[in-house]
């Protein structure tokens, strides 16, 4: 239909049914007829849709399997160039019907179209409030204000809760429930909560305790600088849970954490060209050992800091200890490198929090954007510090988050945790 049909139509229509006028909506195919205009109300802006998407998003039940939610029609008989012949417009039901130039007829609800609109502003909100949470980086001097603690208990049984631990996760990349119980199960009941615990070369639960025969740093007792886990694998573990059950009564023992996409904000703006250096070079990230008899030698290559294609950090890999002695660049390459990383770790050094966690603590946080490590300690025979950690991946958070968004009973607040935050972290070390 041409705009002057429209127009035409809608005359008839309102002055027919007058009182209905108020909740018509207008919509038009545009001169090309490769765009669909819709307009919701008079004062309101106009939602433009490419012919060509909605023909290939039609969901009748010849286009859609309205079950397993999923497009079926034959793309071999696709036409790119499809146009609309014909529209009309329902004001009762709110739709729009269309007549395709390949003889097929959709139904569009407007509600339907709004939240597909290729407006950017509905785009971009859509993006931030249901594809992933927006990042909030933070330095040292926010960690009180931007670590939220969650009781154990009201995680497992409120989704609302639940849906806030895992908001202040995505969005600041930590979160720490407390009075958790003091047993094994407690690190694999939160992940079974969220989906399921993700499985590495050191199983799917470990523990972290000082070990004679240790086969990783991480189970010596000495110090740990800040690190990510993992960062040797492709598909790096996302999310780690540590739950502390027995906490070193040394002075030692504490947790260190920096938030990593702060750092990089930091050199980006103080050393942009040492900034340019960790985006760009591939570092050989390396684990080699075995676990329960299994031999594993794992390698990936990855930049130190990761870019997604809109620039926004997806992940920061650094560990000392499993940086490969194998460094696959030109070797005008790697003295710049090195001071590039020197100035990485020393900034992400010094903006450590220190903080110690006590029985029943469970630390959660972002694998893929913190830092953590630990003061070291000195265990004796009757205190031995004993931490169960666990993995979550993203894709399995994200996805509850947004099945939690579609379920629960408030509304996503994004910046606000007005419930079930008993007090704010204390730094005691
Ligand atoms: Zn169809």
């Amino acid at each position: 239909m041409h705009k002057q049909d429209f127009y035409k139509l809608l005359k008839i229509s309102s002055n027919s049914l007058s009182f209905t006028f108020k909740r018509f909506f207008n919509a038009y195919i545009e001169e090309t007829k490769n765009i669909i205009v819709i307009q919701e109300k008079s004062n309101q802006e106009l939602l433009k849709f490419p012919s060509v998407w909605l023909r290939d998003n039609c969901y009748c039940n010849s286009c859609f399997h309205p079950v397993s939610k999923s497009r079926i029609h034959n793309w071999n008989e696709f036409d790119v160039n499809v146009k609309a012949e014909h529209l009309q417009i329902n004001p009762e039901t709110k739709q729009i019907i269309i007549n395709w130039t390949d003889k097929h007829q959709s139904i569009y609800d407007l509600k339907w179209l709004k939240e597909r609109a290729f407006n950017q502003k509905y785009q971009r909100d859509y993006l931030r409030d249901f594809y992933r949470p927006e990042t909030q980086h933070w330095s040292r001097s926010d960690f009180e204000r931007v670590t939220h603690l969650f009781q154990f208990n009201d995680i497992m049984n409120d989704n609302n809760v639940l849906k806030l631990w895992l908001e202040s996760l995505a969005t600041y990349g930590i979160a720490i429930i407390k009075e958790a119980p003091i047993e094994k199960t407690v690190v694999r009941k939160l992940a079974n909560r969220v989906g399921f615990l993700r499985r590495t070369t050191y199983g799917e639960e470990f523990i972290v305790q000082a070990k004679s025969d240790a086969n990783n740093v991480a189970y010596l007792s000495d110090p740990l600088a800040p690190h990510t886990d993992l960062p040797y694998y492709e598909y790096k573990p996302g999310c780690n849970i540590l739950h502390c059950m027995v906490q070193s009564k040394s002075d030692g023992g504490c947790n260190l954490l920096v938030d990593a996409f702060y750092i990089a904000d930091r050199m980006k703006a103080e050393y942009p060209e040492d900034y340019n250096i960790l985006l760009s070079t591939l570092v050989d990230w390396n684990d080699i050992g075995s676990e329960d008899g299994q031999a594993f030698h794992n390698i990936w290559r990855a930049p130190v800091i990761v870019l997604d294609n809109e620039g926004n950090y997806t992940r920061i890999n650094h560990s000392i200890p499993q940086r490969d002695s194998h460094f696959s660049v030109p070797i005008d390459k790697v003295l710049p490198w090195y001071e590039a990383y020197t100035k990485f770790v020393r900034l992400a050094r010094n903006d450590a929090i220190t903080f110690k966690t006590s029985p029943g603590d469970v630390l959660t946080f972002n694998n893929l954007r913190l830092l953590h490590g630990r003061t070291g300690y000195d265990d004796t025979d009757k205190n031995v510090r004993y931490i169960v950690g666990g993995y979550l991946d993203w894709d399995i958070i994200y996805s509850k988050l947004r099945i939690l968004k579609t379920t629960t009973r408030f509304p996503s607040k994004r910046t606000a945790f007005p419930v079930h935050i008993c007090d704010r972290i204390k730094v005691t070390c």
